[in-house]
């Protein structure tokens, strides 16, 4: 199904028509960049709503949610900062005051000092929160997977998706997807492409855990070391959550390559088992679903000094696998890609 929302319409004749490809944090602030400055934009996703990595999985019907990509970011840009101190006062997001633990190889658990160096920030009351406003305003096309980016004679831009329908013209494309599904519709582009085809991305395994009772476990999160798991954390101990005991855990790079194609069944069965390890619990919760993530982070941190976007003729790319595997670094990408093409324009 393909659902369009707009939720205001500019008064404004716009002189551009951009398409932006990926709701993530980071094709959202390149849209919302653009959009602020009288461009036409129109953002698809393949997902059913805005947010990307940053999003959360929702059980009305038993009121569960549960982050289950990004866990929390920290903002050290002064940009960055300004924009967090603007979603603070919105309520869009609020500070995470959790102490993280570190339990290494052996099961010894250490907590990290306090206060953090830089302030834990999660979307409130849930991380897609920030998706949410980000896309306010935004044409926005869910449930669109775009599987080509052809460029006209004329130069102008073609979006086609699975059904083979057509998109646009358009007087750009900025590409906003993880590396691997970047490097397909960078094809017009070799030099933008062959960069997407050089940043491989890791893949990990979520599992989502709601318990009666709350477990009895002293910490709220935790990395982990010499497990199935690298991370550990108490969800319902977020800022603005509904009451209730829900957990996350999720698995290492490592697991998750091993075990990348195995039944949602086997991930649940196989990372439950490593969570009461690491908890030392043998509680098995009423309800539990597994997420996994193909392309969860970039394989490497990104190398490229000041590179932090691709722009060729009309076509350009952003997204965290160009800078870092950061919830801040997508956002300043998407930015910066909004940036360069604004003043070419
Ligand atoms: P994405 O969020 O991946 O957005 C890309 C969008 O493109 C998606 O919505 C996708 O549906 C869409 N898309 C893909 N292909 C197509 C297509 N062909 N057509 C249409 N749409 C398409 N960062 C932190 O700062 N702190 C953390 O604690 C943290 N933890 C993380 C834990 C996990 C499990 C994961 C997966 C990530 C974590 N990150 C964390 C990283 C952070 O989530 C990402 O860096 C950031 O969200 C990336 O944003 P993005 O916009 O670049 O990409």
């Amino acid at each position: 199904m393909v659902r369009t929302s707009k939720i205001s319409s500019k008064s404004k004749r716009p002189s551009q028509r951009v398409a932006v490809v990926g709701a993530g944090v980071a094709g959202l602030s390149c849209a919302q960049t653009l959009s602020s400055s009288g461009v036409d934009v129109e953002v698809f996703d393949k997902s059913r709503g805005p947010s990307g990595r940053m999003s959360t999985r929702r059980v009305p019907a038993l009121s569960v949610q549960a982050d289950h990509g990004a866990q929390y970011f920290t903002a050290k840009s002064k940009s960055f900062q300004s924009q967090t101190e603007l979603w603070l006062q919105q309520g869009i997001i609020a500070a995470w005051d959790v102490v993280i633990h570190r339990i290494d190889k052996q099961g010894h658990r250490t907590a990290a000092p306090r206060p953090p160096v830089n302030p834990r920030y999660v979307g409130s009351p849930r991380m897609s929160a920030v998706g949410r406003h980000l896309s306010a305003g935004l044409e926005l096309r869910t449930s669109v997977r775009i599987t080509a980016v052809e460029e006209d004679v004329s130069g102008g831009w073609h979006l086609i998706d699975e059904d083979g329908q057509g998109h646009g013209p358009f007087d750009s494309v900025m590409v906003a997807v993880p590396a691997p599904q970047a490097e397909p519709l960078l094809a017009t582009r070799p030099k933008l492409a062959s960069l997407a085809a050089a940043a491989a991305m890791e893949p990990c395994q979520t599992l989502m855990m709601l318990f009666d009772e709350p477990l009895s476990v002293s910490w709220d999160a935790a990395t982990v070391s010499g497990s199935a798991l690298a991370w550990v954390a108490r969800d319902s101990s977020k800022p603005g959550r509904p009451p209730g005991n829900v957990w996350v855990a999720q698995s290492s790079a490592e697991h998750a390559q091993e075990f990348l194609e195995e039944s949602s069944e086997e991930s649940q069965r196989r990372l439950l088992a490593a969570f009461q390890e690491v908890t030392r619990t043998t509680a098995t919760p009423t309800w539990s679903t597994a997420h996994r993530w193909r392309f969860a982070r970039p394989a490497v941190e990104p190398a490229n000094e000041g590179l932090i976007t691709g722009l060729d003729k009309g076509l350009g790319v952003c997204g965290d696998w160009l800078c870092g595997p950061r919830v801040e670094a997508a956002w300043l990408s998407g930015r910066a890609l909004a940036e360069r093409l604004l003043a070419i324009s």
